[in-house]
């Protein structure tokens, strides 16, 4: 009889992850790989977030803290979502978590009862699916197509909902995806949704600060104001700040929700470690130069990417609007045989080969739920992505068709 739980049977390890242990498999074995798998943005905190940092941890501020977060961080938050999402939240309707990934597993474990389904448009955060199966729900998983920018539709919605319908996940700007949701847009779902007063709404907007083409970012709160109490919006300081190793994480949404996420929170973590809190707040207080200055790295990367990969015969992307990912849509190359004989049946098939022959380590489209397509992060150096499209195109070149 196995030890583990039966909870644990169907959930699997982060896809990400996944890849990037195979890729540093291969490269002890002397191998010089790519790794395009994890998405963490390759820059340093700003300054002053390291130096808030220090000072805390100078003054002594080592204690546990209300579990729902610091008051200076929570009001830190709340003029963060009124100065840039126009949202009006009170301190005791924000909660602060070990990154955004705990505040959504926090709202699972405080909502779902067995069977409840979640929707998750795909491609979707390869988190999500686990968390749910992980607290005994059902993911639910419309297909978002590259013909529609891979955005759930309103229609596509209204067909995904049924009684038992808990939660929908929106992410936008998304990952793998990068599709950035208009307010129109975000409104046209949000007529569906105020036909289903039993649906949640999470809105994942960890990615806001990152999208281009001078693209505006329209909170999900904002667009739908009446969705209010049924709305939980999700961010943090991994992405904007470069802060993936700090574990800060917030939401804001109504009170009771809230409430049940700070029980969920006390009789787990306590709280959020305090000296990272502190440099949290920082980031949200201080300057905000920086955030601009990644911006426009991840945006001209997105730049060289989509121009190298539109130029490899067979490959196929639209410009990310967000995000620092390219999810790349590789069709034509199901089927096709690898100078060894080898058959590509499916995006893993495609993967493993870019893996072998390339040395190029990229998630496949299966871990989204999306496929045939596989991921790569643009979150590294111009130089680095410039060699991985080589050996993408000459890797792909010897694939016959
Ligand atoms: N949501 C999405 C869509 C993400 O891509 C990620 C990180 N990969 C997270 C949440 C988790 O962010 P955090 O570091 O705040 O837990």
């Amino acid at each position: 009889m196995t030890r583990i739980a039966k909870r644990l049977s169907t959930v699997k390890p982060s896809a990400s992850m996944a890849v990037s242990q195979a890729a540093r498999e291969l490269a002890a074995t002397g191998v010089d790989v790519i790794d395009l798998g994890l998405g963490e943005p390759d820059f340093a905190a700003p300054l002053h977030v390291t130096e808030a940092a220090f000072k805390a941890a100078r003054e002594g501020r080592m204690l546990y803290t209300p579990s729902l977060g610091t008051p200076e961080l929570r009001r830190a938050v709340v003029q963060k979502l009124k100065r840039e999402n126009g949202l009006e939240y009170a301190i005791d309707e924000i909660a602060v978590a070990n990154g955004a990934k705990q505040i959504i597993f926090n709202a699972l474990l405080a909502t779902l009862n067995e069977g409840d389904e979640v929707i998750l448009p795909a491609p979707y955060f390869v988190s999500y699916p686990e968390m749910v199966k992980l607290l005994d729900g059902v993911a639910v998983t419309p297909a978002c197509t590259a013909e529609n920018g891979f955005r759930l539709t309103p229609e596509v919605l209204e067909a995904a909902i049924t009684p038992r319908t808990k939660w929908l996940f929106l992410n936008s700007p998304g990952n793998p995806s990068g599709a950035v949701y208009s307010e129109a847009q975000l409104q046209a779902l949000g007529a569906v949704l105020n036909k289903h007063p039993h649906v949640l709404i999470l809105s994942d907007e960890i990615y806001e600060h990152i999208r281009f083409d001078r693209r505006r970012f329209v909170s999900f709160g904002h667009a739908c104001p009446e969705l209010r109490e049924r709305s939980l919006i999700v961010n943090g300081v991994s992405k904007a700040y470069a802060m993936t190793g700090w574990r800060v994480g917030y939401a804001a949404g109504p009170r009771d929700l809230i409430k049940a996420m700070a029980t969920v929170q006390s009789q787990s973590c306590t709280s959020v470690c305090t000296v990272a809190q502190c440099a949290a707040q920082a980031a949200l207080e201080g300057p905000q130069e920086e955030v601009e200055r990644f911006r426009q790295a991840f945006e001209s990367r997105r730049d060289l990417v989509t121009e190298g990969v539109r130029s490899i015969p067979g490959l196929t992307l639209a410009p990310p609007e967000g995000a620092f990912y390219a999810y790349i849509g590789c069709a034509d190359f199901i089927g096709s045989h690898t100078r060894h004989g080898e058959r590509i049946a499916d995006d893993q098939d495609f993967t493993r080969f870019l893996l072998e022959e390339a040395h190029v380590a990229a998630v496949p489209g299966t871990a989204y739920g999306l496929s045939p397509f596989f991921r790569i992060s643009t979150a590294t150096s111009e130089v680095v992505l410039t060699e991985a499209l080589r050996r993408i195109r000459t890797a792909v070149g010897s694939l016959k068709r």
